[in-house]
């Protein structure tokens, strides 16, 4: 199946296909076909062809949605742009991705223009800006393209937490095999309606609209976050489904109720605490942790709410087709042990884009190599520690940041912190713990609680205190700014 939603509107024309939250504009298949059909002879209109690649540089808005179906419908690839990144580094990414059109938004066009050098680059808005075109009316029908499953659908980039992003190829069957395995994991229904308060340039956000085409729902998008927005569109448009990330859960929860219509919710995407999901499901939210990376085209694991409250710190087991492999130097690992997250399955990319060096390094004879650290209990649930770039090795040993965190955070004096590796020239690494305190406690009190609970080696040896932890500009931890400020403690 190469162009979902023609697929869709023979199947089910008047079901509800698209609703906009911000504006409450509805659009069933059969109107967003239309609305499709019109934005794909604007591609061609700007001389997009079969095989090109279509940059979209935007928030996510039906246009989005729009120029999704559009880049299937002349036979091109979709290449979500972040835009929230920088003008170079996009310029960047639009090199790397071998980007033939940009397409914009009025908010966007000055970065777009910026970052495209020679490429060309048109708005969905009226264009305001030198060297942005519109995306004009252009009345040529395109003929139908001559494209397999195995065609890229989308390259899509990583975050870029552990170095640059990387550029993922991902085929029609990639993301058609990860919808049918969600799917069948999840129970999607004809009526479910699913809440996308998560950007489309990311895998979280693309998927939900692309599986809402495939499976015959509804997806209603909204632009950005904020909590008590996202509350009520949950509520006001009768959502059943939603994906968060765990910060946009915890956000939630601090700032009012769930819904009763909610069949659940999908948090994913970062590493969720244990007492977030706790907290969630004490109070009747349908958590289903999710487990994925952008190179699998979405979750490879996904748990349900009853295996939440039996195990919460687990994703859940794999998806229906994916083999799921711990690794260590020495090969597959038993049930219990910690290493190195392998996957193999239908919806695993054939590969980074035109970089051979990575593609040789990430895939190996257990499969794609996540890069993440964790392990299969004996219930064949999945457990993710951290990344395996993150993992301390102190005298040979190898000690996980996330073993130690679960003990600080069981300190009634602790309440966040965060555990990275010091150079030492005894031991090579030591282990070492940044800790913002509440109430009375020092260095001395903090090791002897975990000595009492951890192998000696696991102990931080340098323990400092901070009024709040470092963090990046998405919210995760400065794991190097935490470094640093250790290794100044500790002098
Ligand atoms: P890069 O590959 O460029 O370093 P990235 O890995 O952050 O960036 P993504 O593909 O967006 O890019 O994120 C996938 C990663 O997110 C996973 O490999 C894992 O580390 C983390 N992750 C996703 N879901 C979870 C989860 N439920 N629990 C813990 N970590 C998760
Ligand atoms: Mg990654």
């Amino acid at each position: 199946m190469r162009d979902w939603l023609a697929h869709r509107v023979r199947a089910s024309p008047d079901a509800l296909a698209l609703v906009d939250a911000d504006s409450s504009r509805e659009w069933s298949f059969r109107d967003l076909d239309d609305a499709v059909e019109t934005t794909s002879r604007r591609l061609a209109g700007l001389g997009v062809e079969p095989g090109d690649h279509v940059g979209v540089l935007m928030e996510t808005r039906p246009a989005f949605v729009r120029l999704v179906f559009a880049a299937q419908r002349v036979g091109a690839t979709l290449v979500p742009l972040n835009a929230r990144l920088a003008p170079a580094e996009l310029a960047g990414q639009v090199e790397t991705a071998d980007v033939h059109v940009v397409v914009t938004e009025a908010e966007s066009e000055t970065d777009a223009v910026e970052a495209a050098g020679e490429v060309p680059v048109a708005s969905v808005d009226a264009p305001d800006h030198e060297g942005v075109d519109a995306l004009d009316a252009h009345d040529a029908a395109v003929p139908e393209p001559d494209r397999s499953v195995s065609d890229a659908l989308a390259l899509m980039f990583t975050s870029g937490t552990t170095g640059d992003p990387k550029a993922v190829r991902l085929t029609h069957a990639n993301f058609l095999a990860a919808a049918a395995a969600s799917a069948f994991r999840l129970g999607a229904l004809p009526d479910d309606r699913w809440l996308c308060p998560l950007s489309m340039y990311h895998m979280g956000g693309l998927s939900i609209v692309l599986r809402s085409v495939l499976y015959g729902t509804t997806a209603v998008v909204q632009r950005g976050f904020d909590a008590a927005r996202t509350l009520h569109n949950l509520d006001a448009h009768d959502c059943t489904g939603v994906s968060l990330v765990p910060t946009m859960l915890r956000r939630m929860l601090d700032a009012g109720e769930f819904p009763d219509s909610l069949r659940f919710a999908l948090v994913g995407g970062a590493p969720t605490p244990v007492e977030l999901r706790e907290d969630a499901v004490s109070r009747g939210v349908p958590v289903h942790p999710s487990y994925g990376m952008t190179e699998a085209a979405s979750q490879i694991a996904t748990g349900t709410p009853a295996e939440t409250e039996a195990a919460p710190d687990s994703v859940g087991r794999p998806l229906m087709g994916y083999d799921v492999t711990v690794a260590g130097p020495e090969g597959e690992l038993p049930a219990g042990e910690v290493g190195a997250i392998h996957v193999a399955g239908p919806s695993i990319t054939p590969g980074y884009y035109d970089a051979p060096e990575a593609n040789a390094d990430a895939f190996t004879r257990h499969g794609f190599d996540t890069g993440d650290a964790g392990y299969i209990d004996a219930s064949g649930r999945l457990h993710v520690l951290n990344r395996q770039s993150d993992r301390i090795i102190t005298g040979g040993e190898n000690v996980h940041p996330a073993e130690v965190l679960d003990v600080l955070r069981d300190h009634p004096a602790v309440t966040e912190a965060a555990v990275v590796g010091l150079d030492d020239p005894e031991w090579g690494e030591r282990v070492a713990a940044l800790v913002v305190p509440e109430g009375e406690t020092d260095a001395d009190e903090i090791r002897a609680f975990c000595r009492e609970r951890l192998a000696g080696y696991k102990v931080p040896r340098t323990v400092a205190f901070a009024d709040d932890l470092p963090r990046t500009a998405s919210g995760t931890v400065d794991r190097a700014a935490v470094r640093e400020a250790l290794a100044a403690a500790a002098d």
